[in-house]
């Protein structure tokens, strides 16, 4: 027997950054608020307080606050031709469960997407041609430009007190800073972290190449800061132990550190935990709430004038197949839309050591180290090249964590006492740089529901058919090739190059940055939700996350995650609210 609830005036699916975000914005608004979250309640310091050692085997490698295969995975397969199996251990990416969502246990690198990204396609055939495109690619433009976007990139940076130095303010290129990112209208609010050794070297060869080195934009607070909703964040301590936990010192920015202690003393605000919504429930073009049920398995409906989905990409995606909203996508024929789309990140590295440098790779943090955007993005010519896209490069001394992180030189076995005694010696000597690419969607890249495996509901998993397409391939050799000069301008002992080859495989981490699915657009043909993220056919549903990227530039994606959802936030307040009904 379903149980029906009082109705409220919205109801949100999850509680990462994108349900946090809107909790805030609409209780601000006075609407009342319902979010429903499948995982426990948790505070960053009780998973991780800084009085005890953090565990690594149980946060870093058994993925203690992530959701538990058994409870929900998906299935994957390379291609249409093969049969997907359910992943059950997760690798290559980790969907969060629990109150924040991965916003509790991510690095923190906080990035704006380039201004040409949110134009990709329309950039790309007036430069190059349409040729230059292959056939069976289907990236789209945004339907939301980079200017529409800063005030709320903004927003999001002074909610987190994201430390970093501006490369362009106001049009102005700023030394020190990134000078290829889009004009931001203020300085970061906090300063930059301080810099490592290994960043520091990676910083001198980049320069020595005539490239632009910059710090990472980081929610690892480089000092105690109070956000503009009167939350106060600690210092970071560059404990080393950041993605995959907590912190303890409330030092890197999540929902619970920036948000949560405002939205408790809001009364029309409620949080219900261990709460897994089932299906979106609608009814003559309108949502009518969501259907859920609680860790006792008593099954309740949540009527609400708006529902907002913010699963991550998986479950957004997988939610609006099982409750029959939009026209799924069909590989074959090209025809439909959730589930198109889907696109991933595009990751390659270069392990180096020195044996007369000592690293200390225990001084880290989530978001801490050097990058360069030479190569990232169009502001060089493609087509010479024949590929579209690119990455950032960097020394990100991102976790010191000694069972995971300790690159080992070449000839190594991987495991066994010479491994060990490899570690021992090398540990505080070696470092591994990054090319965080992009990944254009195409058309066999795509989600669905299983027609053979069920949840423990009885409900189909969602289905991910994934490879990598030439086109990346091509994009993440060239970069990796960028930054393996660059390594050797570092004059290493030893360095090893680990490429990224086909086929793409589910099983060694690469990132948490799934996207697409449920994309963004101007046109309704060719995408779920429009520039408000608001559903084409439901009008009262908004479709929040990293599902509505069309395609996934060489950066990481919460920062645009956070803008969209501050964005759609604006327009159901300012907008919506006035005049319900379709927003574009
Ligand atoms: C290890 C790691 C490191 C990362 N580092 C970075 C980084 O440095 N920079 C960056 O930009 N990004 C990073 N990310 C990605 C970042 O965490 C995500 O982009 C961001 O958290 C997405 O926020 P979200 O709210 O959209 O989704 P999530 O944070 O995944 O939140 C969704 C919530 O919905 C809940 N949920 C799902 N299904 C249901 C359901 N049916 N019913 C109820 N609740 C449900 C989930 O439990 C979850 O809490 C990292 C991710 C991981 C895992
Ligand atoms: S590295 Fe800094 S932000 Fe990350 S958990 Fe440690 S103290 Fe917190």
């Amino acid at each position: 027997m379903t149980l029906r609830l009082k109705p409220v005036d919205a109801v949100i699916i999850g509680f990462g950054w994108s349900g946090a975000l809107l909790a805030e914005a609409l209780s601000s608004a006075g609407l009342s608020v319902v979010a429903l979250e499948r995982g426990r309640w948790r505070d960053t310091a009780e998973n991780f307080p800084p009085s005890r050692a953090p565990d690594e085997l149980r946060y870093a490698v058994r993925h203690d606050l992530v959701v538990k295969p058994a409870e929900n995975t998906i299935t994957f397969r390379n291609s249409v031709a093969q049969m997907a199996l359910p992943i059950r251990a997760w690798g290559s990416f980790l969907p969060a469960s629990g109150a924040g969502g991965g916003g509790v246990h991510w690095n923190g690198q906080t990035w704006r997407f380039r201004p040409s990204d949110f134009t990709l396609k329309s950039d790309t055939i007036a430069r190059y041609g349409k040729r230059f495109l292959p056939p069976d690619l289907s990236i789209e433009d945004w339907g939301v430009t980079y200017d529409q976007l800063e005030p709320y990139y903004d927003r999001f940076e002074y909610i987190c007190g994201i430390s970093g130095k501006s490369g362009n303010l106001r049009g102005r290129i700023e030394a020190g800073g990134n000078p290829f990112e889009g004009p931001r209208a203020r300085e970061y609010p906090t300063p930059p972290m301080t810099m490592p050794y290994a960043p520091t070297l990676f910083a001198e060869a980049s320069r020595e190449l005539g490239y632009h080195p910059f710090p990472q934009p980081s929610a690892n607070l480089s000092q105690a800061y109070t956000n503009p909703l009167g939350v106060t964040l600690g210092a970071c301590t560059y404990c080393g132990f950041c993605e995959r936990f907590g912190c303890g010192n409330y030092a890197k920015a999540s929902p619970q550190t920036t948000l949560m202690p405002v939205l408790r003393r809001r009364k029309n605000f409620s949080l219900r935990t261990e709460c897994t919504a089932l299906a979106i429930d609608h009814e003559g073009g309108k949502a009518r709430g969501v259907t859920y049920t609680d860790a006792s398995g008593e099954v309740f409906f949540q009527p609400a004038e708006i529902v907002l989905c913010c699963a991550y990409t998986f479950e957004n995606i997988r939610l609006l197949l099982l409750s029959g909203i939009g026209a799924p996508y069909d590989p074959q024929t090209g025809r439909g839309v959730v589930g198109r789309n889907y696109a991933y990140q595009t990751t390659s590295s270069v392990a180096l050591g020195f044996d007369g440098k000592l690293l200390n790779p225990f001084i880290g943090a989530g978001a801490l180290g050097t990058v360069v955007d030479d190569w990232n993005g169009d502001h060089y010519d493609h087509g010479p090249l024949g590929f579209i896209g690119g990455a950032y490069l960097a020394a990100l001394a991102t976790n010191g964590r000694p069972i995971l992180n300790h690159p080992v030189p070449p000839g190594v076995p991987r495991w066994g006492a010479s491994w060990k005694r490899a570690v021992a010696k090398s540990y505080l000597r070696t470092t591994r740089l990054l090319a965080q690419g992009s990944s254009l969607s195409h058309r066999g890249a795509y989600c669905d529901l299983d027609p053979n495996y069920r949840d423990r509901f009885g409900r189909p998993l969602l289905r991910l058919t994934f490879d990598f397409h030439p086109n990346d391939l091509k994009m993440s050799h060239f970069v990796t090739g960028k930054l393996a000069a660059i390594a050797r301008a570092m004059r290493p002992d030893w360095m090893t190059i680990a490429n990224r080859e086909a086929p793409y495989s589910v099983v060694p981490y690469q990132s948490t940055h799934n996207v697409g699915g449920a994309a963004m657009g101007a046109d309704r043909g060719s995408s779920v939700v429009n520039p408000y993220l608001q559903s084409w056919d439901l009008a009262n549903l908004f479709v929040i996350g990293a599902s509505a990227f069309p395609q996934n530039p060489g950066y990481n994606p919460t920062g645009t995650v956070a803008a969209l959802a501050l964005h759609a936030s604006d327009a159901i307040t300012q907008r919506y609210l006035r005049a319900p009904g379709p927003l574009a």
